[in-house]
């Protein structure tokens, strides 16, 4: 199979049928042997009916959440179902558009790029989403070493083995490209493309919190990749370091209270400074034991948890 295309969907009943009629007239007349896969995040309207009716199609899938987990989740479970030699993702709104396919599919086949991104240059969104997104970009990229423009964008065309190796759960769709690198694929090429306004339904990305919370999931991804194997490497170092500081206070005090027969120890600010480093250092240390303990109790697999129904 060349292509699978991932669509996760959260309340998006009347663009559905439209985007897949886009994307048949594109993929067919190119004879592409496809699969498009949705999945539908818990949607509360009848976009699962949608769906579902579509699966009458043979290369059509269906995939139901429980409830609405995220669109991080929702492309996990697309990714664990995909069987093309080339994986794309796009959202479901239609303002992503299915005629960049076919040069997004040649960059992975034919360029040898790992993972593709796609860039809304001239993005049709409201302004209060374009400005934060660009200063959002800007710290990921200078976070990351990777130098795309548009991280968080719905649409990309990554290589299966891409997507087999990386695991997506809370909000880590905005960095795929970063959790790719960091899997050892780092081939990763940019493509400039054609963006739509919303025609129906609504952003469900609208919330300012959105560029906070990105950012604390970036500084995570970033430290679990440093220390994630090694929690004690971090701290335990910072344990020892920090009780080390303390114990040199505690010692000085000793010396001028027992040798020098100075005032009282407690009389002085730099004793409650000392303690107070060799209890913090001590409880530094002590975390990092218990992350050595919690990722060697780590389960292997979280996906048994999603129920799924396919195509019925
Ligand atoms: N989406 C999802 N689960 C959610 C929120 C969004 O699957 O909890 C889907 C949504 O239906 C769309 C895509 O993710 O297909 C991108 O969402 P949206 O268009 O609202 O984001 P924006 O383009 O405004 O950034
Ligand atoms: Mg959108």
């Amino acid at each position: 199979m060349h292509l699978s295309i991932i669509i996760p969907l959260f309340n998006e009943s009347e663009s559905l049928k439209i985007l897949a009629d886009e994307i048949h007239s594109v993929l067919n007349d190119l004879n592409y042997v496809y699969e498009i896969i949705f999945i539908d995040d818990g949607s509360t309207d009848n976009s699962w009916d949608i769906i579902r009716s579509l699966t009458s199609e043979t290369n059509i899938k269906a995939i139901r959440l429980k409830k609405n987990i995220g669109k991080s989740t929702a492309l996990d479970l697309g990714f664990l179902h995909a069987n093309g030699k080339v994986v794309i993702t796009m959202d479901a709104d239609l303002q992503d558009d299915p005629h960049e396919i076919p040069a997004l599919y040649n960059m992975i086949i034919n360029d040898g790029y790992d993972l593709v991104s796609g860039w809304k240059k001239n993005r049709l969104d409201p302004i209060s989403k374009t400005i934060p997104t660009k200063l959002y970009n800007w710290a990921t990229r200078m976070m990351s070493g990777i130098s795309l423009h548009d991280f968080n964008c719905g649409l990309k065309a990554y290589s299966l083995d891409v997507v087999k190796a990386i695991k997506l759960s809370g909000e880590m769709h905005r960095y795929i490209p970063l959790l790719a690198k960091h899997a050892g694929y780092d081939k990763i090429g940019e493509k400039i493309i054609h963006h739509r306004k919303r025609t129906y339904g609504e952003t469900k990305y609208g919330g300012w919190n959105r560029f906070s919370n990105g950012l604390l999931d970036l500084i995570s991804i970033s430290f679990l990749h440093k220390f994630g194997k090694a929690p004690m490497h971090l701290f335990g170092f910072l344990g020892i370091v920090c009780f080390l500081i303390g114990f040199v206070i505690a010692a000085y005090l000793t010396y001028t209270k027992i040798i020098l027969l100075q005032f009282n120890m407690t009389d002085r600010p730099l004793f409650y400074l000392g303690m107070l480093c060799m209890i913090i250092g001590t409880q530094l240390f002590l975390s990092g034991f218990l992350g050595e303990l919690i990722i060697r109790n780590k389960p292997a697999n979280h996906v048994d948890k999603i129920s799924q129904k396919i195509g019925f």
